[in-house]
Parts: structure tokens; sequence; C-alpha cells
């Protein structure tokens, strides 16, 4: 396949699978995101902050209100040795105790690496945790990340953008830098599937986010332990690297999706930039262990079963 006939096959009509809120690191509330997918024309849409599911309930009640479809899911920073994965999982129940147990070490975690960042940051920079508290909007049921404190030094004026922090003092092999503690992929995957979730590696070929991309090997390994999909559709994943993703999903049985990796203000994504098939998105629907909002249909019973895996 060429490039032109691979951009072709990608979804012009779908669902934005991969957005983010004020729960994580995007700047609008999970209203805000319903709304504008509505208004964008989109088939539906999915929630997906980083680490968390606080922004759930507000998205349901919201695409409830508005007589939108949502699906709910979740971004896993993740590790597959030197490799950051991000995992994407869908429809899965948030109550499952090994991955609510996973949820809160990772957000402890996080806590814990901002505020050692922040001290460095203070020998050379006015900024204090506080600071960077001032730039959390959803409290403690955010997810505190670098763009939190990227904010807050654009806030003292040590940088006019977000993103002229991320390549600044806080970028990844800066002296400021701390890493994040995350689980392997590999528990990801099985706290996902051991919670009835649907798991797609987020922009698997993004050459932005690692040097070293997962190779041909730790993708299968992944599949071995229950993963079912790949973020195909994304800005980040070169394009060359796209040909690939579809090969090893076709012989694998893997879904397809994609998504924009929205952030409303926080990133220049665009929301519908990129899609998941219809198709796609029923597959999850049926695989999932929680009910979609799905306006049509909501006479009819949640879909409460388990997809039997083999
Ligand atoms: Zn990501
Ligand atoms: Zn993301």
């Amino acid at each position: 396949m060429t490039h032109d006939e691979i951009a072709n096959i990608a979804p012009r009509v779908g669902w934005d699978l991969h957005c983010h809120t004020v729960f994580s690191d995007g700047t609008e509330t999970p209203e805000t995101l319903v709304k504008q997918a509505k208004q964008a024309g989109l088939l539906g849409v999915a929630i997906t902050d980083h680490d968390t599911t606080s922004g759930w309930g507000a998205a349901q009640q919201s695409a409830r209100r508005l007589g939108f479809p949502l699906l709910c899911g979740t971004e896993i920073t993740a590790q597959f040795d030197h490799v950051s994965v991000h995992m994407l999982a869908y429809q899965y129940d948030p109550n499952s105790p090994r991955i609510a147990r996973m949820f809160a070490k990772t957000r402890d975690g996080r806590v814990r690496r901002a505020k050692a960042m922040v001290r460095r940051l203070s020998e050379d920079f006015p900024i204090t945790w506080d600071d960077v508290l001032a730039q959390v909007k959803e409290g403690s049921r955010t997810t505190i990340g670098r763009p939190h404190i990227a904010d807050a030094l654009v806030r003292a004026g040590v940088y006019a953008t977000r993103s002229e922090a991320f390549s600044g003092a806080i970028r990844g092999g800066s002296k400021y830098y701390v890493p994040t503690p995350s689980p392997t992929a590999l528990e990801a995957v099985q706290a996902i599937r051991e919670a009835g979730g649907v798991s797609v590696i987020a922009h698997p070929a993004d050459p932005s986010r690692n040097r070293m991309l997962l190779s041909d090997g730790q993708i299968e390994a992944l599949i071995d332990e229950g993963l079912c999909g790949l973020e195909v559709w994304h800005r980040g994943n070169a394009p060359d690297q796209r040909l690939r993703l579809l090969d090893i999903a076709r012989s694998h049985g893997l879904l397809v999706t994609g998504g924009s990796d929205w952030h409303g203000a926080g990133k220049p994504n665009v929301l519908g930039e990129n899609l998941t098939d219809a198709e796609v998105v029923k597959q999850i629907i049926t695989r999932g262990a929680i009910a979609p909002v799905i306006p049509q249909d909501s006479d009819k019973p949640a879909n409460s079963a388990v997809f039997p895996r083999a």
C-alpha cells in the first residue's frame, strides 16, 4: 500500500476515541467535549483522561442530556522496558480491584514525582508547589502532571506557552526531569482484561514520544496477554509506520482505532481529526464490561456481560 492508499482507508466518518478534559491535562470540561463532538458531527466520542475515571460521571450525564453517544475510557501510562507506552482502556469496570489499585498507586507516585520536579525547578525558577496546585482545575480528582508544572512556569512568566516549557526545563532528560513511576504495559493489559475492558495501544509509532518504538515482538507479547487493538489513526504515528501497524493488526485480528488526542486549548489537535469506524466501536461495546451511552438504544437493557476471551 502507498501512503495515499493508507490515507484513503482512514475513516472519514466515525467516533473520536481519544480525548482529554480538565480531569487530566485538557482545558475543557467533559460537557464541553460532548457538546463540541456533537457540533462537529461525529458519531460519538470517548473520554480518555490520563490514569483516572474521574470525568466519566460528568461525561455520561452530559451525553445523556445532549443525546450523544459516549464511550468511557482511560489512557494509562505504562512502560515496556525502555519504551514509554500509553495504553487506552475502554468500557472496563472501574470498580475492578486490580485496576483501581493500579490507578491509586500511579496517582500517588505522580504526586511525589511532580513534587520532586518542582523542588528541582524552584532552585532556578520562581515556582512553588502551591503555584502548580493553582493550575489544577478539578482539585484532587485531577491527575497532576508536567502540563500543570508547565502552566505554572507560564504563569510565572518563565515561558510564553506550555509547549515552550515542554521543550525547555521540563523536557525529558533535562536536569529538572524526574521520570513517572508507572506499571508495565503487560500489567496494564492484564488489569484491563481482568476489568472486562478493551485495551488499545495509543499512538504506538509516535517518534516524538520514544526514540525507540515498540518492536513487533513486544506488541506480540502484549497480544498474548489480551491486547485488543492499535490506535493507527493518530497524528503522532509516522506515516511509514502506519502500514506496519495495519499489517500487525490484520495478521492478529486486532481492532484498528483512531482519535485526535484532543486537549482543548492545551494542544493544537482538533477534535475529530482522526476517527474510529462505527463497526470497530460496535466491537468495543460488545466486548466491554459496562454499558455505553447510546441515546437511541436507551430503552434496551445495559450490556453487563464480560466478553469471554480465549
Ligand atoms: Zn498519549
Ligand atoms: Zn492522550
